[in-house]
């Protein structure tokens, strides 16, 4: 049977380059790169889903759940970092940081934001691995308007809309980014469905790192619930400083698992968020989904197959829910693909079930 689940496309997603990283301050290739969708796309095209071209919407769904200095500040970003001299005087044609506003430097006082563009940038990134380059912006309102044209899919009736997009966005929360994002698309989607007829939104992220953003972004709000299964970032994971058990309360549900975790566990926890979500009584679904636990991924030990996916996939579609999924991380270039198809069989399965 061909997959029928409409997989929204912007080519402007492919314009953001990292050109690397720095990790450990050290130089390094990353591997949040364009190729990641176009081979999602591939895979997903020859299995039969029909493309669809991503809408522009107004900046308005991004200040929904986004400062609009973060917004701001990425929008010129780049102009201001290339206008400073930084590419031509320095050699550094990404925009980096170097100095952060630490808690305890800046104590009860609100922290400036910086004149220098060197410094402004530590003051949204929380980390030195997610450069901003020339094509970084278009690509990440891109890939925001990728998700919110699911969204429509689904308000207009589609019972699952799939954003195929780059770069991803679960990391970030209302005023930093980090961890290879820059606008929490995820977000912006259950912002947009609660805005619109929505009463009760679940973000469900099942991507190898914890979705932290969200948690975050909705901590205080009990009309959007979060819920997301990761690697325990006290077993030594990104985002390191948060995302254990102990932070679970009525609106947010994290499920930390240990390294080598694989298929039975992870399902198992897939299971619990699925069933906390019915339990708020959500009325729509937005799956955060990055493919990033499988065992071939570089940037995860959790060693989940692609039947685990497909059955975790089965879980979420059983809950017959309105879903938009949309792309986080999954780094394999091989199996990208195939995860991500066995994720929105599973889905489709579990819908029709
Ligand atoms: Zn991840």
């Amino acid at each position: 049977m061909p997959l029928t689940i409409p997989v929204v496309w912007s080519d402007e997603c492919l314009l953001h380059e990292p050109g690397g990283e720095v990790w450990i301050g050290r130089p390094i290739p990353g591997d949040e790169v364009p190729e990641r969708v176009r081979r999602i796309r591939e895979v997903l095209e020859a299995a039969g889903a029909p493309v669809v071209d991503a809408r522009a919407h107004p900046d308005g769904a991004l200040l929904a759940v986004h400062d609009e200095r973060l917004v701001e500040f990425l929008r010129t970003a780049w102009e201001e970092w290339e206008a400073a001299g930084y590419p031509a005087d320095q050699g550094q044609d990404r925009v980096v940081p170097y100095i952060f506003p630490h808690p305890d430097l800046v104590g009860t006082l609100e922290a400036i934001v910086p004149v220098s563009p060197a410094a402004r940038t530590g003051f949204f990134s929380f980390d030195t691995m997610t450069p901003v380059g020339p094509g970084t912006w278009r690509a990440v309102r891109a890939a925001a308007d990728c998700a919110l044209t699911a969204c429509d899919l689904v308000l207009e009736g589609a019972a699952v809309a799939y954003a195929c997009t780059r770069p991803p966005g679960h990391h970030v929360t209302r005023e930093a980014y980090g961890g290879s994002c820059y606008l929490n698309n995820a977000a912006i989607a259950a912002a947009r469905l609660r805005a619109n007829s929505h009463a009760r939104v679940a973000i469900l992220d099942i991507d190898a790192h914890h979705g932290n953003g969200a948690q975050s972004i909705f901590a205080d709000r009990d009309d959007v619930f979060t819920a997301s299964v990761h690697v325990d970032p006290e077993a030594g994971w990104f985002p390191h400083f948060l995302g254990t058990a102990r932070e679970s309360g009525a609106g947010n549900l994290n499920i930390p698992l240990a390294p080598r975790t694989g298929d039975e566990g992870w399902v198992a926890a897939v299971a619990r968020a699925a069933d906390a979500t019915r339990t708020v009584g959500a009325d729509a679904l937005v799956v955060a989904l990055g493919v990033d636990a499988a065992a071939v991924d570089p940037e995860s030990p959790l060693e989940v197959s692609r039947d685990g996916f497909r059955e975790g996939g089965r879980l979420l579609g059983n809950l017959g829910l309105p879903t938009v999924v949309v792309q986080e991380g999954g780094y394999d270039l091989a199996a990208i693909g195939g995860l991500v198809l066995a994720s929105l069989e599973g889905i489709d399965e579990g819908l029709h079930a």
